[in-house]
């Protein structure tokens, strides 16, 4: 019999993390191989004595925790990922990007979730993309990447769908002065609190369009479907359109991308069309969500930008979520951010940290609180 493929998880206590620990309980072919957090070591211990990882990880424990058995600091990393066959990175954030460069270093299959790794540092993962290494976790990516596989037919364009998040139907000042509560209450996924702030914002889905070009390289647009039952679209030249339906449901990409072709899947909803109701598409309105114009005009022209615009709205949705800005001023942190910074081209991981670093500092000037 074939061994079991183990799985080093990279975020295991966060959104994603937590779903993928299920399927590699309930798959036949999967084994858990080591678990990673950033600082949630009560949770990590849960994991350890409920999954029983090969190692366990916390990279910024807070101080005083209790962490025997663990292994810390940014270096277990690589502790995490030595061994693995696969990697799913589900961490959040641009502190992502060094976990899939070392996978692309050490030639390990990596299962993305940490879509950031492409927004920021997309020129630095060419090597692994070209080798098939990657497949997207990203509901909508892993719709694109499953209609392309073995579609014959040239592929003219993508279409993301976008929920709308929570602020669709709200009018404009109630949006502006919005707080935590109303905004993480997504009326269709369960997630993160950073992706769901940035669901609401539509920040999401212009690292989605950035996202996509690097997965892709075909054009990408963006409609609104607030049902979230079409998981995005793909354009062929024969005239045919191709997409994926199904619940919202994360374990499905989570599993596409951890399970291969031919192994048994493990069944999750079994709703289907007479459950969904109606679906409709709207165009995205640029001045309900201006974040989106701005950030994915950020991915156009490329380079550092986009690095600068996911590290301040990283400062700003902090911000947001600890009370100190509304949801409206989230989009004018991001702008000043990307208006003062010059564009270098990306190179190398410092090019990458040192334009973080800035829109970090440009953020925190604008919130007018000290980095
Ligand atoms: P969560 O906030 O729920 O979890 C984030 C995870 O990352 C936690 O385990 C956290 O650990 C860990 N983490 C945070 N900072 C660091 C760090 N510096 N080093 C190592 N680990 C760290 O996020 P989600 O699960 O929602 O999202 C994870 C990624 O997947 C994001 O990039 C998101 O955009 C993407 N994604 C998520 C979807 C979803 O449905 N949730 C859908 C599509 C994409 P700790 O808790 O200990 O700090
Ligand atoms: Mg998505």
């Amino acid at each position: 019999m074939r061994r079991k493929r183990r799985v080093a998880i990279l975020g295991s206590t966060g959104s994603i993390g937590v779903q993928a620990l299920e399927i590699i309980q309930r798959s036949e072919s999967l084994e858990l191989h080591s678990i990673l957090c950033g600082s949630g070591i009560r949770l990590l211990r849960e994991q350890i004595l409920e999954y029983g990882p090969s190692t366990a990880c916390a990279v910024a424990p807070l101080d005083g925790a209790d962490t025997t058995g663990i292994l810390t600091g940014p270096e277990s990393l690589e502790e995490a990922i030595q061994g693995a066959d696969i990697v799913l990175n589900a961490i959040v954030g641009s502190a992502g990007l060094s976990a899939s460069l070392l996978c692309q270093e050490l030639g390990l299959p990596l299962a993305l979730a940490n879509k950031e790794s492409l927004v920021v540092g997309g020129e630095l993962l060419g090597e692994h993309l070209a080798r098939g290494l990657i497949v997207p976790v990203d509901s909508e990516h892993s719709t694109i990447h499953r209609c392309i596989h073995g579609e014959d037919r040239p592929v003219l364009g993508v279409t993301l769908t976008a929920s709308g998040g929570s602020v669709r139907n709200m009018d404009p000042a109630a949006m502006y002065a919005a707080g935590p509560p109303e905004i993480l209450a997504h009326p269709t996924w369960s997630m993160g609190r950073r992706i769901t702030v940035d669901s609401a914002t539509m920040v999401n889905k212009a690292f989605e369009v950035i996202e996509a070009k690097w997965l892709f390289g075909v054009p990408v647009d963006a409609v609104i479907h607030p049902q979230s039952i079409v998981h995005s679209f793909v354009r062929l030249a024969d005239g045919a359109w191709k997409a994926l339906l199904g619940h919202p449901d994360m374990r499905v990409p989570i599993q596409y991308a951890l399970l291969e072709a031919g192994e048994p899947a493990i069944v999750l909803e079994e709703d289907g069309p007479l459950d969904w109701g109606s679906l409709c598409f709207e165009p995205l309105d640029p001045l309900v969500y201006p974040a989106y114009g701005l950030v994915a005009a950020a991915g156009e022209e490329g380079g550092t930008l986009p690095a600068v615009a996911n590290a301040a709205d990283e400062v700003a949705i902090e911000a947001f979520l600890s009370g100190r800005i509304t949801f409206g001023r989230i989009s004018q942190v991001i702008a000043h951010a990307l208006e003062g910074h010059s564009r270098w081209e990306v190179r190398s991981f410092e090019d990458v940290m040192e334009a973080d670093a800035e829109g970090r500092r440009a953020a925190a000037e604008m919130i007018g609180t000290p980095c």
